[in-house]
């Protein structure tokens, strides 16, 4: 018997509870449960190699709190909803490390940002992280749209500013002799009722279109029916992070899932793991589901910085342990496997 990196964490989590507000103990352990989350090994396997202080935001004092912890053995309960069912970077680096496959034929991430939205880097800085550093063979890029101004939502011209770049970098690429390609997306807003927020007219040219919710996520009732309104709607291809769940913030839209599914399926549509760690939207359980309906299934990292491409793995992983066909998930097919599929779709 012992205990992982996601129960030390949530062991963590409720020891912060015990201490006085504002103290560097409560800090210590708030920092660390955190920290867990993403050791890249179990904190049990290196207990036995060598000190707990290699570990991200353990001191000698967390280093013999959680010495004591594993001694002890003592599982936490089960974490409250909107702390459960994440997997942790030590569990998503042992899945993948005994299916190396997975990372070695993967062709493409499809969903992130730059600075034409959210993100923190430029189109071409994302674009060189994820040909020269992951060895990508093509990307998608989704930055929002208007309908989301929080994150610097796209209007239409800008949405044309930016195929305008795309366009030329691609010219670039095929100047040089590189078979590698940038395509152009959006993670277009969805409305409750299921409704984009551009000119469809607009959305024409662009290659893979990905909708999402980004607004009445805190509702407690069935959203069956908000899904399948929105999957009706012609004008995108894949529904990104589905419950638009944040770990410990919101547990996300909760809904009747094989039917969400199965309306995917006859619309045609992919349904997303985004690998970003807070959001692992579909998680595991909810991907097996997804994976029995036949739907396709596209991953994206949701990065918004070049750091966070790696967040692929967590895309994987899930993918792995939910049985998902690697010929059912976009992000394997050729780029222009991609483009047909998704033309086929208009
Ligand atoms: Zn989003």
């Amino acid at each position: 018997m012992t205990l992982t990196n996601g129960q030390i964490a949530e062991l963590l989590a409720r020891a912060e509870q015990d201490e006085a507000p504002g103290t560097n103990r409560r800090t210590a352990l708030h920092r660390a449960s955190r920290a867990a989350l993403f050791w890249p090994e179990e904190a049990h396997a290196l207990a036995e190699a060598g000190p707990l202080t290699e570990l991200r935001s353990v001191g000698p004092w967390l280093a013999g709190v959680i010495a004591g912890l594993l001694a002890s053995a003592e599982p936490p309960p089960d974490p409250p909803e909107a702390r459960a069912g994440f997997l942790t970077l030590a569990e998503v680096r042992a899945t993948l490390r005994e299916h190396p496959e997975w990372a070695a034929e993967l062709r493409s991430d499809l969903q992130m940002h730059t600075t034409y939205s959210d993100g923190r880097a430029s189109l071409r800085e994302m674009a060189r992280a994820c040909f020269d550093d992951l060895g990508y063979h093509h990307i998608l890029i989704t930055d929002h749209s208007k309908g989301l101004p929080i994150a610097r939502g796209m209007d239409e011209a800008r949405l044309a500013a930016e195929s305008a770049e795309v366009a030329a970098l691609n010219r670039e690429l095929e100047v040089d002799g590189d078979a590698r390609r940038v395509l152009h997306g959006l993670e277009m807003n969805l409305s409750p009722e299921g409704e984009g927020d551009m000119d469809p007219v607009d959305l024409r040219h662009l290659d893979v279109v990905l909708g999402a919710f980004h607004s009445k996520l805190r509702v407690a009732d069935d959203q069956t029916n908000r899904y399948v309104a929105a999957l009706r709607n012609p004008t995108f291809h894949v529904l990104a992070h589905p419950r638009g769940r944040r770990w410990d913030v919101r547990v996300g839209l909760r809904a009747d899932w094989p039917a969400v599914f199965d309306a995917a399926r006859e619309q045609g549509k992919a349904v997303e793991i985004d690998g970003f760690p807070d959001r692992q939207d579909l998680d595991v359980e909810l991907a097996a589901l997804a994976g029995e309906a036949g739907v396709w299934i596209s991953i994206g990292t949701d990065a918004h910085h070049p750091r966070e491409l790696a967040n692929m793995e967590f895309g994987l992983a899930i993918a792995i342990r939910a049985g998902i066909p690697r010929d059912r998930i976009l992000n394997y097919l050729p780029v222009e496997e991609l483009l047909a599929w998704a033309a086929d779709r208009e």
